[in-house]
């Protein structure tokens, strides 16, 4: 086994502390990746603290992880020693079921291994996330990072690029759509910046006012404030699509009266209680509410490629891994710009 430093927490309320854990030996088609940063998402948030039911403890999380390959088994074709890789939401899966054939092994049937707060395929053995030294992973689920990037700012890529890439695909975002983006955090900045580079006329929804100068610096050409009654009537039936990243509870039926005729929104973000919806908000529109998870490791390099084509990363800033706990509490004050990113040297 290899011994890696780590940091995690022992129960919902606890703080974050070192740790150590033990990453199994490199086997045939496995790769030992040293991290260089790992993104913190606030599905970390919503897991440390058991807001979704079922964590288990001690937990390690972190799922927008890279760095650099440090040693790969010898049946490894994709990666070799000194490339850069990225690892995102999931470390396995069964391969063989009709979603896994498919390229959505965010689905498989057998329920895919996440990367952390979940277990290997054995169902047995525990997995832990990126707030670490070092991950082995089998090569499949392994993402190839173009040289010269900027490794931090591509660490929240793993997780929220692909989240925010994959429904803008799905709803074929193209030049002169109307998007409209919820919530400016980690996830709202990624779809501010991909929706505005395929072509799409973006405007921020947020809370903050203080986001507004930065939402148009990321590409948003329009700006409204969603603590202000009147954005829901002025901006009514207005938008194409409706990309919805918050993480707490929210009227969804204030936000589906300004999709447009035939339009469509998709919830992103997971609050931990549910949310009434009449079904006159979809039906007085002929509107869609949809969802998404993350995307397949295929669709999650094709991200990887255009986000690296398109240079686009995430704005990060990068935090000592003794700063987390302080991370989470200012994430959940909104006061995000627009992502951290634990510094790995620092664990
Ligand atoms: P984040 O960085 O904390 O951003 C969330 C944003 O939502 C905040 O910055 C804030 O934006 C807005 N917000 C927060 N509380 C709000 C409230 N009470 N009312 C209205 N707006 C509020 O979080 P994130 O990492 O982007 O994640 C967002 C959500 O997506 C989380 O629930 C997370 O678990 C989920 N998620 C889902 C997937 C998936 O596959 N579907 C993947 C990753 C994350 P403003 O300041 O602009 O209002
Ligand atoms: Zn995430
Ligand atoms: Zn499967």
């Amino acid at each position: 086994m290899i011994a890696t430093k780590a940091y995690a927490v022992q129960s919902p309320k606890s703080p974050f502390a070192p740790f150590e854990i033990a990453r199994r030996e490199v086997g045939e088609h496995d790769v030992l990746i040293e991290i260089a940063y790992c993104g913190i998402c606030h599905s970390d948030v919503h897991q440390v603290r058991n807001e979704w039911g079922g964590s288990s403890y001690p937990m390690v999380p972190g799922h927008e992880i890279v760095g650099r390959v440090a040693r790969v088994g010898k049946g490894v074709a994709k990666l070799k020693q000194g490339d850069l890789a990225g690892v995102g939401c999931m470390v396995d899966s069964c391969r063989v079921c009709e979603s896994c054939r498919r390229d959505l092994e965010q689905f498989c049937e057998r329920g895919a291994a996440m990367t952390y707060n979940g277990t290997e395929m054995d169902r047995k053995t525990p997995t832990y996330g990126g707030y670490s030294s070092q991950v082995v992973v089998d090569e499949r689920f392994t993402l190839k990072i173009a040289p010269g990037v900027d490794l931090a700012g591509t660490a929240p890529l793993l997780c929220a690029g692909i989240t925010t890439y994959s429904p803008l695909r799905r709803w074929r975002t193209k030049k002169g759509d109307r998007v409209a983006v919820v919530g400016l955090g980690g996830l709202g900045h990624m779809a501010v910046k991909l929706a505005a580079s395929m072509g799409a006329e973006v405007t921020m929804l947020s809370t903050s006012r203080s986001k507004e100068a930065d939402a148009r610096r990321l590409g948003a050409h329009a700006f409204a404030l969603t603590s202000d009654d009147s954005t829901f009537k002025k901006l009514a039936g207005r938008f194409d699509l409706i990309v919805d990243s918050i993480s707490a509870p929210h009227d969804l039926n204030k936000y589906l009266g300004m999709v447009r005729i035939g339009g469509a929104m998709v919830l992103l973000g997971v609050p931990p209680t549910p949310a009434p919806l009449h079904a006159f908000s979809l039906i007085g529109g002929n509107r869609s509410l949809g969802g998404s998870l993350i995307g397949g490791i295929a669709e999650t390099q094709e991200m990887l490629d255009y986000c690296a084509q398109h240079e686009i990363v995430s704005d990060v800033e990068v935090v000592p891994a003794g700063k987390i706990d302080e991370a989470y509490e200012r994430m959940l004050r909104s006061d995000v710009r627009y992502r951290f990113v634990i510094d790995a040297k620092t664990l």
